[in-house]
């Protein structure tokens, strides 16, 4: 999450989902890549980030409070997991995960009104 976007006050799909991807995306190899050890293994392919796979999801890396002001400690390195899920009227339509995550955390869906009013140039 940049510090441009609705993102920064929300965190709640940072906090509701399994954030999962394939493994090679934590080999330092490919530049920069996912920490390793805020990972946990799901599968042989799949890596998951800690904390995402608990009964009560919240992204080991999230900092800060759902709802009021939240960042991601390694954006730079987020997974694509991360880098595709796009907030709610970020291109001009809504996205039913984003608005998910935000009711599970009883936030209403983002509006167009709200977002517009901001920077669209970043994802969560
Ligand atoms: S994508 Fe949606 S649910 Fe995720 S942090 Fe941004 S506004 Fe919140
Ligand atoms: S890596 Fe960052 S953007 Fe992805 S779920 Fe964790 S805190 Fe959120």
């Amino acid at each position: 999450m940049s510090d441009i976007t609705p993102c920064n006050r929300c965190g709640a799909c940072c906090a509701a989902y399994r954030v999962s991807f394939y493994w090679a995306e934590a080999a330092p190899e490919l530049g920069d890549a996912v920490p390793l050890e805020l990972t946990e293994k799901v599968s042989p392919t799949l890596l998951a980030m800690q904390g995402t796979w608990d009964k009560t999801p919240r992204c080991i890396a999230l900092r800060g409070e759902v709802g009021a002001q939240t960042a991601c400690s390694i954006y730079p390195s987020r997974p694509s997991t991360c880098r595709e899920l796009q907030y709610s009227w970020q291109h001009g339509q809504p996205n039913e995960r984003c608005d998910q995550a935000r009711a599970a955390w009883n936030l209403p869906p983002l509006s167009s009104l709200s977002v517009w009013g901001q920077s669209k140039n970043s994802s969560p």
